[in-house]
Order: structure tokens, then C-alpha cells, then sequence
């Protein structure tokens, strides 16, 4: 090897060690009489010493010729470090150098590869390569190969069999456009790439597989919303002979596992909860349960008292925050302004300050009573101090706004602590949503996902009500996984996807080979996929997943280091078959 050590490794153990290092230059400070430079590679950081008086001229010379993200191999003596630097942890030794070669030159990088860098997010993207040189970026995708070694450790613990599946595909369930390839040798017929390995999971239930696992790359093409990657990867899984409940244990134990080995934090009870009551307590189907500040619903207590805003509402509720009756005119105007903005779409706020003393003051004190207020307080369980931010309006649009208030005051008053970790596990979702521009039912999960048995009898009469075997893994308020468990019988699959509005020709087309590989024996199974980049984030303490991708894509989509999507030559596009549109 071109060396004896790396940069990450020596110690005052080691003083008057003969020593071989290689790495990239990280900074040069020639002082006249001495030059030291910060050599680094991918463990760390070592100081190499030159003392004119001491080192050969050609030694001092090579030394002076270094620039930035210069490759080097350079030997010589450890030393004890005069002054120490207790921030690195080679930092009470250094090398004095008798033999420096370059092995080879750099240009000068275009942004400053140290942990505060003075690139822009567009230019480290494009040179990710050296970005990734940055102990921060690296130290991301360490943790994400930690992930990586535990997660398969522990699932092959429980017997998961990794099984890789094909990308070359056709389309998949999971309700997102496909990505297509063409094919060459079948003109004018495509494939598309898996937005998640679902078909191939249950078939290799019905082979007998049992228990699968494979961490896999799924692809999506969505419109890009923030922190979306067209390319994302999973931790697929599929169980055969299982119960919801076996399940539900089962990825409890990966979770807690790779805390424990990942973080060593234990956690603590995981919660269960319905889709129903996260809707109505908390105004979305992943709460953050960190905190509480629960919605209440308040309609029978304010209306027909001629406030007509509440009156003609379908949902009145509110959240009472914990010591803010002292808000000033302006933070109320700030939140009425944050309830307002088009992404959340409130009309407006109505709030009740419930003083220290006792008394109430409103902003719709025209129309109710201090008595009345005080009945919105005893519902609220609100203690004098806090303060009540009411909203009304159409019930879902009211209580995902009351969601994203309940979740800006939580971040205000600091109760969402990045150090803890509550899991939750969100059960009983509805099976199908209705979906008005198209005026079908849509599946929530996928199409595969079994109704609750109790409901099956409901799903032509009442499609509507009917409840799903699916579950959400949730971590303080992030979605980080979910699955179901499956149908496994062609008849009610059959009547799923009439339910749907497939005709019986379109579900045979799209589906037809998991329809017929039901008819020769399929387990009662279930699975749930989570997302491993947004698992790394929340374990990073990170929003951001592109942060824990080596090579991401841009807010737009695109590679902007390789400079992808890009066209194709008119030879391909015509080996294609394919002509584009002028
Ligand atoms: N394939 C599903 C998804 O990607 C997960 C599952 O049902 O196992 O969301």
C-alpha cells in the first residue's frame, strides 16, 4: 500500500513512528523558517511539519509547490505537537516530513472543502464529487452505510431472505406516473420502472419466499415537491403466515433495533393509533406526538349564536396553547397572517386569550359571553395563561390548517425536542379515497391492500366506509414507513379492482399475471416498505434527504453534475422508433 497510516489514526502513542501518509491537502501556512500543512483523507486530519533547517531543499521546495486538493504521499517522523488541538483527534502528534512526492495536482476547487464551505448548494451539487471530500457530507453517507450493515443485519436475524427484483418493469400500483424506457428490440413497446417492488414481493410469497426483504431503488415520477427525489430508496419487506400483529412486532424490533445500534437511544412504547383519531385530534394521518396540543372540535358549543363565519361552518375547532394568553396584537396578526398563506388556506383566526386572572378577551367578543368563552375553555381543558386559536371552515381543509398551527407553536415554544424520538404506529386507514376530478374511488395504499375482513361485505354497498389492513410507521411526525396486508384470494382482488373502475379486460392486462399466480396457491401474506433516506435523515437530525444521497437530484430533477435528463442522438431516438414532437 501507498501508505503505512491514515489520516485519521495516529496518536501520542505513536511519537517516533516512521510513518507513510497519503491524502489531499487541505490548507498550506508557511511561516518562513516552517510550512505546515493539514493533510486529510477520509479519516481525518493530520498535521505534516517542514523545518527548513532541517528538511532537504527539494523536500521544502515540493512543499512550497502544494496548492489545494493537491494528491500527496509524504514520510517521515511522528512528532508530539507543541501546541495541541484537542478538536481533531490526531491532534497532539505531527509528522515531520522528510519525503514528499506528489502523486497528483488539482486545480483550485471551486468552493472551500472544509466543513463550513462557502459554496452554494447548485455549485457543491455540480462538484458533488468534492463536496462529499467534506467530513460533514461524508460523515452523512457513513451513517447511511451503518443503516445499511444493520438493517440487513437484523433482518437476516429474522430469517428475510434478500431477494433482488427487476427494474426493467411494467407499471406498478403505487399510484405516482412511471418512469418509461423505451425498448430497441421491441419497438414501440416500453417498459417502466418499479415505483416499488410490490408485484414482485407477493409473487415471491407465492413462491414460498416467506419472509423477503431487499433494500431497493424506487422510482417515481412525481411533480417535485421539496426534499422529493425522483429515485429514492426503500427497505421493502413481505411476510408469509402472518397476523397484522406479527407485522406490527416484527418492524418494531428493526426500529428499535437500529436506534439502539445506530444512536444507542432506546425507545421507549410505541403508540398505536386509529387513521380516524389522528384525523380528528391531531388534523393529519402522521401526528407528531411529541406534544400535545389536541385539536378539539367545538361546533356544539359556538354556533347558532349568530356568528355566522361559525355558524355556516362545517367544522369549528381549536387548539389551546400553553401560556400564550399574553400575545401581543402583532403575534396574533403574525399567526393570523401564517394561517392565511395559500398553502395552508385558512380564512382567517379567531382567538380566545384566557387571562392569568381569570378573564377572557376575544377577537369575536360581539357574539359570545364571557360565560359562553368560559364553556370553550372547560371544552378545551385550557388553564388560565393559555391562549385558543379557533378555525372554521370545510372539515378537512379546517383541520389540516389546524394541523399546521398546532404544528408552528409546537416549534415555537420548543416543545418538538430534536432528541427525542416517539414512534407511532397510525392503524386503520380508509381503503379507497374518492377522487373528484376523475369521480372514482382511488386505492389509498394500493390496490392490493385487504380491507378489513369485518368490512369486505361493504365494498360494493358502501365502499366509502370501508377500513384498510394497512398501517403507517410514524417518528415524530414524519411518515417513515407502510404496508398492508395483502388480499390473497382472487375473487375479493377481482372485485377490488371492479370497485376501482377497472374493467375486467384492464385489470387482466395490468395485473393479470398476479391474478393468475393467486390461483396456484397463495399464502395469506403482508409486508410494509419504509423509506430509508428519510429513516437516515431523521436519524442525521436532518430535514433535508438529499443530504443522505451521494449523488442527488436537484429541485427540478436533474443530475446537474452529469448534466441529466439530457436529449439523445437522432441514431438512438431512431434505433427507438421514437420521433419527437417539433
Ligand atoms: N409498496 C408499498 C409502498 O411503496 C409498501 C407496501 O405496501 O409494502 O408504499
Amino acid at each position: 500500500m501507498l501508505r503505512t497510516h491514515n489520516c485519521g489514526e495516529l496518536r501520542i502513542e505513536d511519537v517516533n513512528k516512521q510513518v507513510t501518509l497519503c491524502g489531499w491537502v487541505q490548507k498550506v501556512r508557511d511561516k518562513g523558517g516552517m510550512i505546515w500543512i493539514d493533510l486529510r483523507d477520509r479519516y481525518g486530519i493530520t498535521q505534516l511539519v517542514f523545518d527548513e533547517s532541517k528538511s532537504s531543499k527539494n523536500v521544502i521546495q515540493v512543499a512550497r509547490s502544494l496548492g489545494r486538493e493537491f494528491v500527496i504521499q509524504s514520510s517521515g517522523t511522528v512528532l508530539e505537537r507543541y501546541a495541541k488541538n484537542d478538536k481533531i483527534s490526531t491532534g497532539s502528534i505531527e509528522i515531520e516530513v522528510d519525503k514528499i512526492e506528489i502523486l497528483n495536482p488539482s486545480k483550485v476547487p471551486p468552493f472551500t472543502i472544509e466543513d463550513e464551505t462557502d459554496g452554494g448548494d447548485e455549485l457543491r451539487m455540480k462538484y458533488r464529487y468534492l463536496d462529499i471530500r467534506r467530513m460533514p457530507v461524508r460523515q452523512n453517507l457513513e451513517l447511511r452505510h451503518r443503516m445499511l450493515q444493520q438493517t440487513r443485519k437484523y433482518l437476516d436475524s429474522q430469517h428475510f431472505m434478500e431477494v433482488e427484483t427487476p427494474f426493467l418493469i411494467k407499471s406498478t400500483p403505487e399510484g405516482a406516473r412511471d418512469f418509461v424506457v423505451p425498448s430497441r428490440v421491441n419497438q414501440g413497446e416500453f417498459y417502466a420502472l418499479p415505483q416499488s417492488p410490490q408485484t414482485f414481493k407477493q409473487l415471491l410469497m407465492v413462491s414460498g419466499i416467506d419472509r423477503y426483504f431487499q433494500i431497493v431503488r424506487c422510482f417515481r415520477d412525481e411533480d417535485l415537491r421539496a426534499d422529493r427525489q425522483p429515485e429514492f430508496t426503500q427497505i421493502d419487506c413481505e411476510m408469509s403466515f402472518i397476523t397484522r400483529e406479527d407485522i406490527l412486532n416484527t418492524f418494531e424490533g428493526l426500529i428499535r433495533y437500529l436506534f439502539d445500534r445506530v444512536l444507542n437511544y432506546k425507545v421507549g412504547e410505541v403508540a398505536r393509533m386509529s387513521y380516524d383519531h389522528a384525523m380528528q385530534y391531531y388534523g393529519n394521518d402522521k401526528p407528531d406526538t411529541r406534544f400535545d396540543m389536541l385539536l378539539v372540535e367545538l361546533n356544539d358549543i359556538v354556533q347558532g349564536k349568530g356568528f355566522m363565519v361559525f355558524d355556516e361552518a362545517e367544522l369549528v375547532a381549536g387548539i389551546s396553547v400553553p401560556g400564550c394568553a399574553d400575545y401581543s396584537r402583532k403575534q396574533l396578526d403574525a399567526l393570523t397572517d401564517f394561517v392565511k398563506r395559500p398553502q395552508i388556506g385558512a380564512n382567517g383566526l379567531v382567538y380566545v386569550k384566557y387571562n392569568e386572572d381569570g378573564t377572557l378577551k376575544s377577537s369575536v367578543d360581539k357574539f359570545y359571553s364571557e360565560e359562553e368563552l368560559k364553556l370553550w375553555t372547560d371544552k378545551m381543558n385550557a388553564n388560565p395563561g393559555d391562549l385558543l386559536l379557533i378555525l372554521s371552515g370545510a372539515k378537512e381543509k379546517t383541520r389540516s390548517a389546524l394541523s399546521e398551527l398546532r404544528l408552528k407553536m409546537g416549534t415555537d415554544l420548543e416543545l418538538r425536542n430534536r432528541n427525542e424520538y416517539k414512534v407511532l404506529w397510525v392503524l386503520d386507514f380508509p381503503l379507497l379515497e374518492w377522487d373528484q376530478d376523475t369521480k372514482r374511488y382511488h386505492a389509498m395504499h394500493h390496490p392490493f391492500t385487504s380491507p378489513k375482513i369485518e368490512d369486505v361485505d361493504r365494498l360494493e354497498s358502501n365502499p366509502s366506509i370501508v377500513k384498510a389492513n394497512a398501517y403507517d410507521m410514524v417518528i415524530n411526525g414524519v411518515e417513515i414507513g407502510g404496508g398492508s396486508i395483502r388480499i390473497h384470494d382472487k375473487s375479493l382482488q377481482q372485485k377490488m379492482f371492479r370497485v376501482l373502475g377497472f374493467t375486467e379486460e384492464e385489470a387482466a392486462k395490468q395485473f393479470g399475471f398476479l391474478m393468475n399466480a393467486f390461483e396456484f396457491g397463495a399464502p395469506p401474506h403482508g409486508g410494509i416498505a419504509f423509506g430509508f433516506d428519510r429513516l437516515c435523515a431523521l436519524f442525521g437530525g436532518s430535514e433535508s434527504i438529499r443530504d443522505y444521497i451521494a449523488f442527488p437530484k436537484n429541485n427540478s430533477g436533474r443530475d446537474v453534475m452529469i448534466d441529466s435528463p439530457s436529449t439523445i442522438s437522432l441514431e438512438q431516438l431512431d434505433e427507438l422508433g421514437i420521433s419527437l414532437k417539433k
